[in-house]
């Protein structure tokens, strides 16, 4: 398989403070990369020097094989970034939004084609403000998607979202994944990580402490030796969650 992002000794200062300390990873073509840590471990930092939107201090950042260095402008077409909610005009619906994207991509799309891709055909004259959270991440997702890019970047994406909404959009992340799309994501949900994203890399203080497929970092701390300190019961209260309320999602 071959890397799509390769970051290599990536260094970000802010100031004194050193925020990312020099981190090495690539990115497979075709997976769903989860960047996963402790708030301020550098994660946001990283992915925005690689979305083109910040300046590194220090190392190297190739996106299917062209450099940061030389055409971030490059980047930019190749990639989708979810947008600051901020620029959602808020007299706007949903279609017109997407056409206002579309036309600073200089991108023809076809908005309702997009907006039933989200599940959000429905809401296609609904203004942004209208929309339960879930429903406002499914569309953050769509604009990502609008310039037809190879790879997109989700900061957090299922953060406040109730345990259906989280599904759903695990769900939609998958099917842009299966349909050739890269994907990068944070979380700081870990059942998350588990059942989304092929390899994650764990970061903490700007550095990176393991980088693996979840199955493989979970059986080699249980190679270590490690283990539970409860017997594991056989179902979690998000099961008795779901089972209760079933997995059906609401549009809220
Ligand atoms: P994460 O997304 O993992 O929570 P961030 O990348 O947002 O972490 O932040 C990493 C560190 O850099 C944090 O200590 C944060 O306070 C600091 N930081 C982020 N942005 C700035 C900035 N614009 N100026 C100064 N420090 C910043
Ligand atoms: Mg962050």
């Amino acid at each position: 398989m071959d890397a799509i992002i390769s970051v290599s000794n990536l260094v970000k200062k802010y100031g004194e403070f050193e925020a990312v300390k020099g981190i090495s990873f690539e990115v497979v073509e075709g997976e769903i990369f989860g960047l996963l840590g402790p708030n301020g471990a550098g994660k946001s930092t990283t992915l925005e020097i690689i979305e083109t939107l910040r300046d590194k201090t220090g190392g190297d950042v190739i996106v299917d094989g062209i450099n940061l260095d030389e055409s971030p402008g490059d980047i930019k077409k190749i990639i989708g970034v979810q947008l600051q909610a901020s620029g959602y005009y808020p007299g706007l619906n949903l279609l017109e939004l997407i056409e206002l994207f579309a036309g600073l991509y200089n991108q023809p799309v076809n908005g309702r084609e997009l907006l039933s891709l989200v599940n959000l055909q429905d809401k296609a004259k609904a203004k942004f403000k209208e929309l339960s959270g879930g429903q406002k991440q499914r569309f953050s997702i769509a604009t990502t998607l609008i310039n037809k890019p190879k790879i997109i970047f989700l900061d957090e994406p299922t953060t406040g979202l109730d345990p259906q909404a989280r599904r759903n959009l695990w769900d939609l992340i998958k099917d842009i994944r299966d349909k050739g799309t890269t994907v990068i994501i944070t979380t700081h949900y870990m059942d998350e990580a588990e059942v989304l994203c092929d390899r994650v890399a764990i970061i903490d203080s700007g550095q990176i402490v393991a980088i693996d497929s979840p199955v493989k970092l979970i059986d080699d701390l249980v190679a270590a030796g490690f283990e539970r300190k409860k017997e594991v019961k056989k179902a979690s209260l998000e099961d008795v969650f779901i089972q209760l309320t079933g997995k059906e999602f609401r549009d809220e």
